[in-house]
């Protein structure tokens, strides 16, 4: 079969661009070797873990602060396979509807693994062995990214896991060691901590979330302790052996005492790298970077080799669904001969704990390593009305504005619906709003975004009504 485009990954970049390519009437199949589309958002990764956090935060509610709220439950108790089946119907939801929206959008669809025979053709080799051939004016290559192993820590699955094995746990771990304070280790701690497992995580840097503003870092920190969860910052994994049920790590202090801790299971959450294994690269020319192993791409996403594109974590970037379905549409534009434009510096970056943390633009850190002056203003949502209300008065928002002309340059945000709230800041930032004009344009009342005015109040002559 001959198409305008082949998709090789369905993951939020893959199937965004075959939708965007049919859309646009290109001739679009899309190869997938997993027997479900989606990629790991949807399989393994923001979906299965934000029902997962969805979940335990209602347990933890349930425990912890339904009798402040005069609500009162006997034999409250967490059934950890109802948990994992409720994540895996979200799950096949979520993927059927993939599937519905390829047949909606006539894109023929092939389950196998596709490698390049040459630029424009591939090979399908399904699960069975058996070997299919098509042939695409263009290819995208999205086939995303998986787990970074230690190369000194096998994982064995079983009680030295990955982010994909902690979705599926049908125990409350007792003792959870955690490996790496980035995003994805934090959120499934944070589940663990939740449903009561001890929570202990070993960070090599000297602070947790390290890409994002450092006042962030510092506030969920101590969130999360209040949460139960302990830290080992700028430690150094050296090792973990397994013993029947038990894990033993090994670490470093950072004045190089050896320490170890002994839990029963170990979650390694240390980055992931870009995923080309299979994909036949040599056979059109194509070689990965170094570091990362990501695939080189110029600004329309085309590859060295004409005509062959890649988008999503297989490329440089953030490692993030809405970035790989901005690439996906980007890619299949420029296919299209439209000329698309991904602001890049505007990419939200989110941490699905409670409270939520959501960041845009820049950090401070950024700004003085720039050397560009601006101002700060702060609002905490304890001096909010709906977070009273609702109990959640952790952290804060935080405007950033240029000193002179007063445009936002960055806005980051710890607390209650954080992730929804950041969409405001996106916005603002995109069409370049000052701090000012955030002021002047009326907050419904009561809501958690009163604190976003109320912080680019405090950015502009220190203004703030609330405190
Ligand atoms: P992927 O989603 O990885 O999809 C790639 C697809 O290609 C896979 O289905 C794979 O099977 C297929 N494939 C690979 N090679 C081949 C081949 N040769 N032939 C055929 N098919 C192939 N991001 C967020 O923005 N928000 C979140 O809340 C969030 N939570 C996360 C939670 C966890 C636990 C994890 C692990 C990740 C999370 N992410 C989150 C990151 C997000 O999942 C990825 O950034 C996103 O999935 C990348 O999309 P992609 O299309 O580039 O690749």
């Amino acid at each position: 079969m001959q198409y305008d485009v082949v998709v090789i990954g369905s993951g939020p970049g893959g199937y965004v661009a075959a939708i965007r390519c049919a859309q646009l009437g290109l001739k679009t199949a899309c190869i997938e070797k997993y027997a479900t589309f989606g990629g790991t958002c949807l399989n393994v990764g923001c979906i299965p873990s934000k029902a997962l956090l969805d979940s335990s935060e209602h347990y933890h509610n349930a425990a912890h602060t339904f009798a402040t709220h005069g609500i009162k439950l006997k034999d409250l108790k967490v059934d950890m396979p109802q948990m994992i089946k409720r994540k895996n119907e979200v799950v096949q939801k979520n993927t059927a509807g993939i599937s519905f929206l390829f047949k909606k959008n006539k894109i023929t669809s092939y389950q196998g693994m596709g490698s390049f025979v040459d630029k424009n053709t591939i090979k399908i080799t399904k699960a069975d062995g058996t070997e299919e051939t098509i042939t695409g004016t263009n290819v995208i290559i999205a086939t995303g990214s998986k787990p970074s192993q230690l190369p000194f820590l096998p994982i064995d699955k079983k009680r030295i896991i990955t982010s994909t094995e902690a979705l599926t746990l049908t125990e409350v771990p007792k003792h959870l060691v955690l490996i790496g304070g980035g995003v994805i280790g934090l959120e499934l701690g944070s589940v663990y901590a939740r449903l009561g497992a001890k929570v202990s995580v070993i960070e090599f840097m000297d602070g947790i979330v390290p890409t994002m503003d450092k006042g962030l870092g510092k506030e969920l920190q101590k969130v999360l302790t209040k949460l139960g969860m302990e830290f080992y910052l700028g430690h150094k994994v050296t090792g973990a052996s397994v013993k029947g049920k038990e894990v033993t790590v090994n670490f470093d202090s950072p004045k190089g005492d050896k320490m170890e801790l002994k839990g029963d299971y170990c979650l390694v959450a240390v980055g992931r790298v870009a995923y080309t294994d299979s994909l036949g690269l040599e056979n059109i020319g194509l070689k990965v970077e170094e570091r990362g192993r990501k695939i080189t791409v110029n600004d329309h996403m085309e590859t060295s080799v004409k005509g062959v594109y890649a988008i999503g974590d297989v490329v440089r970037g953030a490692m993030l669904a809405h970035k790989a379905e901005d690439e996906g549409t980007f890619v299949a534009e420029t296919i299209a001969g439209q000329k698309p434009h991904i602001n890049y510096n505007l990419i939200p970056g989110v941490v699905y704990t409670w409270p939520e943390v959501a960041s845009v633009g820049q950090t401070e850190e950024q700004l003085k390593e720039k050397g560009v002056k601006y101002k700060t203003g702060s609002f905490p949502f304890k001096a909010s009305g709906r977070a009273v209300a609702s109990g959640d008065m952790d952290g804060f928002v935080k405007v950033l504005a240029d000193s002179t002309t007063d445009e936002i340059l960055g806005v980051h945000i710890i607390g209650p619906r954080a992730a929804d709230m950041i969409a405001e800041a996106v916005v603002a930032m995109e069409y370049r709003a000052s701090a000012e004009d955030i002021s002047r344009m009326s907050h419904a009342h009561p809501t958690y975004t009163e604190a976003m005015r109320e912080a680019c109040l405090a950015a502009t002559d220190n203004r703030p009504i609330h405190i």
